[in-house]
């Protein structure tokens, strides 16, 4: 049997099971599992090296998602769906739900409402979802999720993506997949060998701290990248996982080692039962400001808010205009120095200025020293 259907066979899927690795009473766990199933994979399991870890946080069930407020689908995703399976939000792009499962359920998961449950995603949904992108030739860009598209046998994969690289309109096809952090197994060479047919092919993993960066998870990227396929990170902004600029940073540079370039940091969603994971976005702005200048700009990612209910993704950035005006406008930089930089009436007036040998050259911050 393949590794990774042995870790699938293997996975830790009832609080007793994981109450007695623990070492705690499945007490706890059985109240929340009711709510949101556990699923782990022994792999991501033997990562936690003690209790209440960021690697503990992301997977054991706790009491605190049974309180705090939130919504079901906090980004309108279902009443964006125009067939079931699809969501189309933005001009030339959808999401593609093709499974309802996943290696490993995070306890923060925006798609709680239906990720674990078989019947979120039917055969049907897989064809009609095919069709829609078919009809719809504004579509140049497919994001493949769930769930998890690496869940899938090698032959539905195969067969999905056979399907959406038959439509002309269709540039590229993303598939977004966490298997590289929660199942590493699970990239083999011959699901390699099936992603290879279909370039240009774009996946976007889901790391989200540094001691998710193992041996296992940097041969799986590196399968993938040597297949050539550009991978991307979407980190979630998460209390006590990930949510300072130290350990952020850490997991972006390590990132870039093992070849993945980070894309985005999400602001935790508003979904029930994960706001004891919510930062400030205060906080999400001061790991921005942190990194900006002081490391390689390929190590920065966009921080983004989902707007709730549907609005999409809006970034945001550490605000570095001081003022502005018709002439110039005034920003600081990395280590809050001031520069001023001209618009074209402000370089026509200070080049006039000094031709004229202009006597206030001390009131002229830009060009004219
Ligand atoms: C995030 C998202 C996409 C992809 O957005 P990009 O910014 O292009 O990565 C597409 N559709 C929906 C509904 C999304 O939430
Ligand atoms: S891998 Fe993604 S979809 Fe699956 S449980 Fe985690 S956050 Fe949710």
């Amino acid at each position: 049997m393949d590794a990774w259907k042995e870790q699938i066979k293997n996975s830790i899927t009832t609080p007793e099971k994981a109450a007695q690795i623990l070492g705690i009473s499945c007490d706890e766990i059985k109240t929340v599992h009711n709510e949101f199933p556990l699923r782990i994979t022994p792999y991501y399991m033997s990562l936690i090296k003690e209790k209440n870890d960021p690697i503990w946080k992301q997977c054991i069930p706790d009491s605190q998602e049974l309180g705090g407020s939130g919504f079901n689908d906090p980004l309108h995703e279902e009443h964006d769906s125009p067939v079931q399976g699809i969501t189309h939000r933005y001009p030339d792009r959808v999401l593609f739900y093709v499974s309802p499962f996943c290696a490993m359920y995070c306890r923060f998961c925006t798609r709680k409402r239906k990720v674990s449950n078989s019947e979120s995603v039917k055969e049907s949904d897989l064809l009609n979802g095919i069709n829609y992108i078919k009809r719809h030739t504004e579509v140049r860009d497919v994001v493949v999720s769930g769930g998890d598209p690496f869940l899938l046998q090698d032959e539905t994969i195969d067969f999905i993506l056979g399907q959406l690289r038959t439509i002309p309109h269709l540039e590229i096809i993303r598939i977004g997949t966490r298997t590289p952090v929660t199942l590493p197994h699970r990239i083999t060479e011959s699901l390699c060998a099936i992603l290879k047919k279909y370039h240009p092919l774009f996946i976007n993993t889901h790391f989200n701290h540094p001691s998710e960066i193992t041996q296992e998870s940097t041969e799986a990227c590196r399968m993938l990248a040597d297949s050539g396929i550009p991978l991307g990170n979407q980190s979630v902004l998460l209390k006590g996982v990930n949510d300072t600029s130290e350990v952020m940073k850490n997991l972006l540079h390590k990132l870039l080692k093992i070849r993945v370039r980070p894309y985005y940091i999400y602001q935790a969603d508003l979904v029930t039962g994960t706001e004891h994971f919510r930062t400030t976005v205060q906080t999400g702005l001061d790991i921005i400001k942190n990194l900006r200048g002081h490391t390689s700009g390929l190590a920065v990612p966009h921080y983004v808010i989902d707007a709730p209910k549907g609005g999409g993704k809006i970034a945001l950035i550490p605000n570095p205009v001081v003022t502005e005006n018709d002439e110039e406008i005034i920003i600081k930089n990395y280590e809050n120095n001031i520069y001023s930089y001209p618009s074209p009436a402000g370089s026509a007036k200070l080049k006039c200025a000094a031709e004229q040998k202009c006597t206030a050259k001390a009131k002229c911050s830009a060009a004219c020293t």
